[in-house]
């Protein structure tokens, strides 16, 4: 089996539009323009079932679709193509558990068969709708079609005129920001078609379309891995149940990586305006607060979080030692309440990781000494037990210089003043 990593991200759209009925009470007809009872916009499960019902009922029908053929998501990329893909995955897990039946079995699976099995079962189902559209007279509009403001349609310079119109425009899959489509990033539209078996998948989304590419993918062979916003799978489902399919995914070596999200914290409400614009529709909920009230504000809770960053504001000695003309304006005055500063947001942040958790504490340092007596004196003072990790282990194997461990100071080369300091601390647990 060749293949390749892939991520696929399967958020399900927000822009459903259901049952939208508008009623074009305009008395003139458009010249060139067809009259309709009904103009069902969209063939998917919606428009095809409405349109379906119309006709029965004696209406004049027309459904405008933009797709070459009729079925919409649920027929053409959806619920049809996903069930034909689990069941030959079902027969892939049912060869590799054969023994478990008595049965010394083997196989492996081919991947341009299964697709034309899906293909096959999507084919005979599209046949099947589309021969019974025509069997009740409705008329098939191809084209994008628009609502104009008279309550008209206007496909591509052809105007429709009908009394009702039903946009049932479905929903397609949304890419979370920052990502495009390409060979390795895909959605749930793409991996049913995928040219090959992936050797590893990572799964953004643990709902019902996530876990049915998880564990297709990988009774088929590939390593999967499935993200999820919420701390259980399928929220939607009672805890019960998806606790249950959950431990039945990971029995056949799906993993499971959940409940991850960012709380950004920034003390000044401009640049927390600022992170706010940056992270705009990422899982991230930015609170103006400062980072030392942890414990005492409610989105701070003492250990609350799995993993801590301090971005600690710098005591700029550096600057004041070699670049007095820096913008670091430091006096030598201002180094006890900084250095107090650093020393309580770490403490802060040590008290804000569950036990297990790690912290990681930056700031430029151009002096290592310094940065590792705030950090040795921080921990001596804490309530918890806390071990100070070797950074080296967590950055790129190429990173030249980084010193006997185990804080980090990067790039002391670049400006000669604003180097980089990483410790890394596990919270064991409390004393
Ligand atoms: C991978 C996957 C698996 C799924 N599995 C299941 C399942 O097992 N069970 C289940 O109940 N649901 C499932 N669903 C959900 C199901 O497919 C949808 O709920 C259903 O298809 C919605 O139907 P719809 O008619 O609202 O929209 P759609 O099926 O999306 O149809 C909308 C149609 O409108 C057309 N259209 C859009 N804009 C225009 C325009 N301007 N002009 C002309 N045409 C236009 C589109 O081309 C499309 O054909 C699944 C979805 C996915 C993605």
């Amino acid at each position: 089996m060749s293949g390749s990593g892939l991520a696929v991200s399967v958020t399900a759209a927000s822009s459903y539009v259901r049952g939208v009925v508008a009623r074009n009470r305009g008395s003139m007809a458009v010249r060139m323009s067809d009259a309709y009872d009904v103009v069902v916009i969209g063939s998917g499960t919606g428009g095809y079932s409405c349109a379906l019902r119309a006709a029965q009922l004696g209406k004049r029908v027309a459904i405008v679709e933009r797709d070459e053929r009729l079925g919409g998501t649920c027929l053409l990329r959806g619920c049809i193509p996903t069930k034909a893909l689990l069941q030959s995955a079902a027969v892939m897990d049912t060869v590799n558990r054969s023994e478990e039946w008595g049965i010394k079995a083997s196989g492996e699976p081919d991947w341009t068969q299964v697709q034309a099995f899906e293909t096959k079962i999507v084919d005979k189902l599209v046949s099947g709708l589309t021969g019974l559209v025509k069997a009740r007279r409705i008329d098939v509009i191809r084209g994008s079609a628009a609502l104009l403001r008279d309550g008209k349609v206007d496909v591509e310079g052809r105007g429709l005129d009908a009394q009702d119109v039903v946009i049932a425009t479905g929903s397609k899959p949304r890419l979370l920001p920052g990502l495009e489509i390409s060979s390795r990033v895909i959605t749930s539209d793409e991996a049913l078609w995928y040219p090959e078996i992936p050797t590893s998948a990572v799964i953004i989304g643990a709902g019902a379309i996530g876990l049915e590419m998880a564990s297709a993918f990988s009774d088929l062979g590939a390593e999967v891995t499935v993200i999820g916003q919420e701390p259980e799978i399928l929220p939607a489902l009672d805890a019960d149940v998806a606790a249950y399919v959950r431990a039945g995914l990971e029995a056949r070596g799906v993993r499971f990586e959940r409940g991850a999200s960012v709380t950004a914290v920034e003390v000044a409400p401009h640049r927390a305006r600022l992170v706010e614009q940056a992270v705009a529709g990422m899982p991230v909920e930015v609170v103006c607060a400062d980072g030392r009230e942890v414990g005492s504000h409610e989105s701070l809770p003492e250990g609350g979080f799995d993993r801590v960053l301090v971005d600690a504001p710098c005591t700029g000695l550096g600057s004041l030692r070699r670049r007095p003309e820096s913008r670091w304006r430091r006096q030598p005055s201002d180094l006890p309440p900084l250095t107090r500063l650093q020393r309580e947001l770490l403490a802060a942040a040590i008290r804000a990781v569950r036990p297990g958790g790690v912290v990681g504490y930056v700031t430029c340092s151009p002096h290592p000494v310094e940065t590792r007596v705030t950090v040795s004196e921080t921990i001596r003072r804490m309530r918890s037990t806390v071990e100070l990790l070797d950074a080296r282990a967590v950055l790129p194997a190429d990173l030249p210089d980084l010193g006997d461990g185990p804080t980090v100071q990067l790039w002391p080369h670049r400006h000669g003043t604003d180097a980089m300091f990483l410790a890394l601390l596990r919270v064991e647990s409390e004393i």
